[in-house]
């Protein structure tokens, strides 16, 4: 198959020459942000690309904004300091007022405010969303927010945050998803009057965080669509950041296959290349085929989200098959390189680490495989 927004993969490729291996390897060490990588991009205008042309951005589809992440990934890079700029941007390109898009999308655009933080997960939830305890309580001309997330990726190094918070209880509503609200939160405004970040050091370096909300005020203006109807509201971006995240997943499976590749012609024991072996070439082959595949799914999700057409069946399998698939080329390579894949400057196990993680966020494996069973093949729900 052709390679789609070949002019973009090409101007991708190019930027990220500039940050090699040994870049993400020394911020790896220290679980630093890579400021210079995002503002790299956020100035080629990459992180605009699903901005309307009339606020600033390119006006283009999840299309182009897949090419450009598996682009990243397929560097060796990894899109995760600011891939949620993308993906959380349209809860509000859908939902938000004509006020709340012009007042922040141009600013964005231009770089000058980031919109990567996004609260949904909460210690004791877990993937049951609807049963989240952070509460939006309506004061005059203002909410109160109250509660806990977890694991909010970004927060650190974000101007704005999307929250999702109950602003009618689970057992007032007629049914659980109901009662929830969205809200655009300025952060920077919000710190020290009742938002806490504290960092979470992790497997991999991520910037993640715990966050808490002790009564914190914000103008009732920042509530996103209708109160009562949140859930909904980030469903749609919640198929986005799938298609988005399953693209890296191509990314890294390519970067992996590729990398053992080079490895297995070049290394050379008992006389003769490893890549010889059938041994060492077949998983590198059934690698290359899982990844093919999986990449098909990926632009179908893709393309049937940029015509607006219900996709959630095919977002779901693209973020499923391309996780497996980048999975399945991680433990190759790491195998392909022996114990060199276990040395840090191969990279290998950075990227083996952090492709790890998309078998579990943002969506895990099974609840993917609870959703086509139930949604898709109308077998009984499971929990
Ligand atoms: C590095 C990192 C970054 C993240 N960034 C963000 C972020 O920016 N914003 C955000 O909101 N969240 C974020 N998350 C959270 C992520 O989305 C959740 O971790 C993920 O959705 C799984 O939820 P959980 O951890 O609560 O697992 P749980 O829901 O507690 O599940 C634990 C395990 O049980 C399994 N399980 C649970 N219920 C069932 C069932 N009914 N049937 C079968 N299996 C089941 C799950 O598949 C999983 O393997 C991040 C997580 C990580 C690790």
């Amino acid at each position: 198959m052709a390679e789609s927004f070949p002019e973009i993969r090409d101007s991708v490729r190019a930027l990220c020459a500039k940050f090699p291996g040994e870049y993400w390897r020394a911020l790896d060490r220290d679980r630093a942000y890579p400021e210079a990588f995002v503002q790299a991009l956020t100035e080629a205008g990459f992180l605009a690309v699903l901005i309307p042309e009339a606020y600033g951005g390119s006006g283009l589809g999840v299309e182009a904004a897949a090419a450009i992440l598996e682009e990243v990934h397929k560097s060796g890079g990894n899109g995760a300091a600011c891939h949620a700029q993308m993906y959380t941007m349209g809860t509000l390109l859908r939902h938000g007022s004509e006020a709340q898009k012009k007042s922040v999308l141009p600013k964005i655009a231009a770089g000058k405010l980031r919109l990567q933080a996004f609260g949904v997960t909460e210690p004791t939830s877990g993937t049951d969303t609807s049963r989240i305890r952070t509460t939006a309580r309506r004061d005059g001309d203002a909410y109160v927010i109250r509660g806990q997330k977890v694991w909010m990726s970004r927060a650190e190094h974000s101007d704005l945050m999307l929250l999702l918070a109950r602003t009618t209880p689970r057992e007032q509503v007629e049914k659980p998803h109901l009662g929830m609200s969205v809200f655009l939160v300025d952060m920077q405004a919000a710190k020290g009057r009742g938002l806490t970040i504290k960092p979470i050091r992790a497997m991999i370096n991520h910037a993640t965080t715990e966050v808490f909300f002790d009564d914190l005020r914000i103008p009732a203006t920042s509530l996103i669509g209708e109160e009562g109807s949140g859930f909904r509201h980030v469903l749609d971006g919640m198929n986005a950041e799938r298609i988005l995240i399953a693209a890296e997943c191509i990314g890294d499976a390519r970067w992996f296959i590729r990398k053992a590749r080079d490895y297995a012609r070049e290394r050379n024991v008992f006389g003769r290349p490893i890549g010889q072996n059938q041994g060492v070439q077949f998983p590198i082959a059934r690698a290359y085929a899982a990844s093919e595949a999986a990449a098909l799914m990926v632009a179908k999700a893709a393309q049937m989200f940029d015509r607006d057409e219900p996709c959630g069946a095919e977002a779901n399998m693209a973020k499923l098959l391309a996780a497996d698939a980048s999975w399945q080329a991680a433990d190759m390579c790491l195998q392909t390189h022996g114990g060199f894949g276990f040395a840090e400057e191969f990279d290998v196990e950075r990227k083996f680490r952090e492709t790890r993680l998309y078998q579990v966020a943002p969506i895990s494996t099974n609840l993917i495989l609870a959703y086509l069973a139930e949604h898709v093949l109308e077998l009984p729900r499971s929990y």
